[in-house]
C-alpha cells in the first residue's frame, strides 16, 4: 500500500498539546501551588475563576458547576417546573440539551432548525409551544448565536423561560436590529456552558458553569450544585454533588485570558477556510447571521446529495480526507429524536427534516487556535480537489 505523506505537520481535529504548549509554563504553576494549598474542593480559585468569567460575559452572576450537562440540569431545576412540562429542545444538538429535561421526568420536545445557520427555527419554536411548555433550550450550535431577539420575545409572549446551552458559543455577541449587543449566554433566565476540553474554554477535565442575571436564582443555583445546602449541613432543597474543582478553576483562570485571542484565530482559520472553499458546487461553507458573531467552536460544511439512492457524497468525502490523513468529524451523525434512547418520546423519521438531513450532509473540518496557516491551506485544497476531480 502506497504510503502518502502530507505537506505538512500531521493535522489533528483538535490539539490540545500544541495549543497548550505555549502557556504551560503558566498551567505548570498553577498545578503546583493548587498541590500545595491543598483545598481541593471550594477553594480561592473556584469563586476567583468565576469572576473572571462574569467581567468577561458583561458581569453576569457566574456559577461553577461540574460540568455542561449537569448546568443544564441544574437550570432547569431552579425552574421548579412540575414533571411532565415540556421543553422545547433544538431537533439538531448534542444529547445533552435534551437529557438534561428528561432525568426530570421533564419531555423534551425537539424543534427542527434552520437549514442555512443550523440553530433552532423560532417558527418552529412557537409551532411547537402549547400550553404544557414551561422552557424553551437554545443551543448556540457550532459557535454562533441562535435568533436570541425572536426567540426572548417568543418566550416572553407565552411566559415560558428561555434557557441558553452556550456549551459552543463562549464570547459570541448578538445584535438585536437597533438593540444591544448580547454576549451569548446572558439573555435567558439562565446559561450554562461546558469546559470539556475539547470546547473552546476547556478544562484538563470536567467543568461547566451557569450564568444568569438575578441574584436571587443564583444563590439558589450555588446551592442546588452544593447538595441543596443553605449553609453546611442544612439541606433546604434537593440538590446535586455539582462542584467545578479547585484545581479546574485554577487552570481555567489561566486559559481565560488566552481565549479572545484564541477567538480570533479560530475565526482567521475561518475565514481562510471559507476563501479557500468558496464558490465550489455541492459544497457549502457556514453561513453566518449578519447579527452574530461567530466563534466557531467547528467550522461546518454542508455537502449537497446527488440523489437518495447514490452514496453518501459527504461520507464519500470524509473517506477521502482520510486517505489524505486529513481528520473531520460528523456532529452529529444521527438526530436525538432517532436515538433509542429517546424513542419513548414517539417520534418517525421524516419529522424533523432539516435535522435529519443535515445529519447526512455536514462535515466539519479541524479548527482548532494551534492550526497553522498551511495546514489549513492543505485541508481546503484537498477538498477542493475531491470536488472538482
Ligand atoms: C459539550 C456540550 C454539552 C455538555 O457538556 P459536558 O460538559 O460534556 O457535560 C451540552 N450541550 C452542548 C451543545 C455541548 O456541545
Amino acid at each position: 500500500m502506497p504510503t502518502f505523506s502530507l505537506p505538512c505537520a500531521p493535522i489533528h481535529m483538535l490539539d490540545l498539546r500544541a495549543q497548550h504548549a505555549p502557556i504551560q509554563h503558566e498551567l505548570n504553576a498553577v498545578l503546583q501551588q493548587t498541590l500545595e494549598e491543598g483545598a481541593f474542593i471550594q477553594g480561592p480559585a473556584v469563586q476567583q475563576f468565576a469572576d473572571e468569567l462574569s467581567a468577561y460575559l458583561d458581569d453576569v452572576y457566574v456559577v461553577p458547576c461540574a460540568n455542561g450537562t449537569d448546568a443544564l440540569q441544574l437550570a432547569l431545576m431552579s425552574l421548579q417546573l412540575p414533571a411532565g412540562t415540556e421543553i422545547i429542545v433544538p431537533a439538531f444538538t448534542y444529547v445533552a440539551t435534551l437529557e438534561a429535561a428528561a432525568v426530570l421526568g421533564l419531555v423534551p420536545v425537539p424543534a427542527d432548525v434552520r437549514p442555512d445557520t443550523f440553530n433552532l427555527d423560532p417558527a418552529a419554536v412557537e409551532a411547537a409551544l402549547t400550553p404544557r411548555t414551561g422552557a424553551i433550550i437554545v443551543v448556540h450550535l457550532f459557535g454562533q448565536c441562535a435568533d436570541l431577539a425572536a426567540l426572548r420575545l417568543l418566550a416572553d409572549k407565552h411566559g415560558v423561560a428561555l434557557i441558553e446551552d452556550n456549551a459552543q458559543a463562549i464570547g459570541a455577541t448578538f445584535t438585536a436590529e437597533a438593540g444591544p449587543t448580547w454576549m451569548a449566554g446572558t439573555v435567558g433566565e439562565v446559561g450554562t456552558t461546558s469546559f470539556f476540553p475539547s470546547k473552546n474554554l476547556g478544562a484538563l477535565g470536567d467543568g461547566g458553569a451557569l450564568y444568569t442575571r438575578d441574584q436571587a436564582r443564583a444563590t439558589y443555583l450555588r446551592q442546588l450544585a452544593n447538595h441543596g445546602q443553605t449553609r453546611k449541613y442544612h439541606h433546604e432543597h434537593i440538590g446535586l454533588n455539582s462542584r467545578l474543582d479547585t484545581i479546574q478553576a485554577a487552570l481555567l483562570r489561566v486559559k481565560l485570558r488566552y481565549l479572545p485571542q484564541w477567538t480570533v484565530t479560530r475565526q482567521h482559520i475561518a475565514a481562510h477556510y471559507d476563501a479557500a472553499l468558496g464558490g465550489i458546487p455541492g459544497v457549502h461553507t457556514p453561513v453566518r447571521d449578519l447579527r452574530s458573531t461567530h466563534v466557531f467552536h467547528q467550522y461546518t460544511l454542508v455537502i449537497d446529495q446527488e440523489a437518495p439512492d447514490k452514496l453518501n457524497r459527504r461520507d464519500q468525502l470524509q473517506a477521502y480526507l482520510q486517505l489524505q490523513q486529513i481528520p473531520s468529524v460528523v456532529y452529529y451523525p444521527l438526530p436525538n429524536h432517532l436515538q433509542p434512547a429517546y424513542a419513548y418520546l414517539g417520534y418517525q423519521a421524516g419529522q424533523f427534516p432539516v435535522a435529519e438531513r443535515l445529519c447526512r450532509t455536514v462535515l466539519s473540518l479541524p479548527i482548532h487556535p494551534a492550526l497553522t496557516q498551511e495546514q489549513v491551506t492543505v485541508v481546503a485544497a484537498a477538498v477542493r480537489t475531491w470536488a472538482t476531480t
